[in-house]
């Protein structure tokens, strides 16, 4: 190996990309390597429901500049000489010897990379909580580009006329916003006595009329118990107070967990909110390895 510095990121997303950027401004030598499990770099995806409510029609925008060049590998290496790899996973990392095992998702491919400094970026993933029948056709998270054309798929067909969303967080109402636009009934379903949690009780409250003026449902102080299917698709939900509503679709936005697996087998310290730990520096408790996008503790 040359005595230029090899810098691994894994996770293409939103944190991986800044900071592979950001590491190629401080060292214009490096070789800088990003691992995406994912097909697509570098995606948009604050603007996910604002495609499926068709907002815009032009999925690329999610995944481009914003003088239209699609964010892909090519992009990174002409623009910024940072070799990305998509649908490559890292399976495993050894602090010792100092690699990343990963695996090509299409061909099974394996390879070992060494790195002098690790970023991890892998994000978190949505909660799916464990309720009967989870598994039907037509419940979805928004997290992915690949949930985003699973929805506007479903806008565009216009078959499906009624949905629930489950959550009423942040996603969960722009996803509520999104389907409506989409000419389908939503019904907003949430555990705790108000929608947005972290709004004052009043302001709450001036959000949930706002959703109801559009012709939306908000259930609040109760809780989805099971999802009814017919012929493995999904026919409605069951609510703690036992109400059936039937539906076609349901979106869970309960929330999203760290994604900590790799970092945990590879024996770094999770803190007790689940994120990594890490220093002022985004080291984690080995000095050699970064971590961007998660909780600090
Ligand atoms: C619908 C929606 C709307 C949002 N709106 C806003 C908003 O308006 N404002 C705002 O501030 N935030 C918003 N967010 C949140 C914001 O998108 C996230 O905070 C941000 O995406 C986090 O970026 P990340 O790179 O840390 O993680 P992620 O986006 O979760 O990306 C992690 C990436 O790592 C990859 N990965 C995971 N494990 C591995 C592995 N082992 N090997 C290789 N790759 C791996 C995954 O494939 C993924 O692409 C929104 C999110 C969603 C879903």
């Amino acid at each position: 190996m040359s005595n230029r510095k090899q810098i691994v990121v894994i996770g293409g997303s939103a944190a991986g990309p800044k900071a592979a950027a950001r590491a190629r401004r401080l060292d214009e030598y490096a070789d800088i390597i990003i691992l995406q499990k994912s097909p697509d770099l570098s995606m948009a995806s604050c603007g996910y429901p604002y495609y499926v409510g068709g907002f815009f029609n032009d999925r690329n925008m999610l995944l481009s500049t914003p003088t239209g060049v699609t964010r892909d590998p090519e992009f990174y290496f002409r623009a910024k000489g940072i070799i990305a790899r998509t649908e490559t996973e890292a399976t495993a990392i050894d602090r010792e010897r100092r690699t990343v095992t990963c695996k090509q998702l299409r061909t099974g491919e394996v390879d070992t990379i060494p790195y002098d400094k690790l970023i991890i970026a892998t994000g978190a993933t949505p909660n799916r909580p464990p309720i009967s029948g989870i598994d039907l056709e037509g419940i979805t998270t928004l997290q992915t580009m690949q949930d985003t054309d699973y929805l506007r798929k479903i806008r565009d067909e216009k078959k499906v006329k009624k949905a629930i969303v489950i959550g009423g967080g942040l996603i969960g109402i722009e996803t509520c916003e999104a389907l409506h636009l989409a000419g389908i009934h939503i019904t907003v379903i949430e555990l705790l006595p108000q929608l947005l949690s972290f709004l004052d009780w009043e302001m709450a409250k001036l959000v949930e009329n706002h959703v109801k003026s559009k012709s939306a449902n908000v259930i609040t102080q109760n809780g989805v118990v099971k999802f009814l299917g017919e012929n493995g698709r999904l026919a409605g939900v069951k609510l703690q107070n036992g109400t059936e509503l039937p539906c076609e679709l349901a979106v869970i936005a309960v929330g999203v967990t760290p994604n900590v697996k790799l970092a945990r087998e590879a024996g770094i310290v999770i803190g007790e909110t689940s994120g990594k730990l890490v220093d002022e520096y985004m080291q984690n408790s080995d000095q050699k390895i970064y971590d961007v996008g998660k909780r600090v503790d």
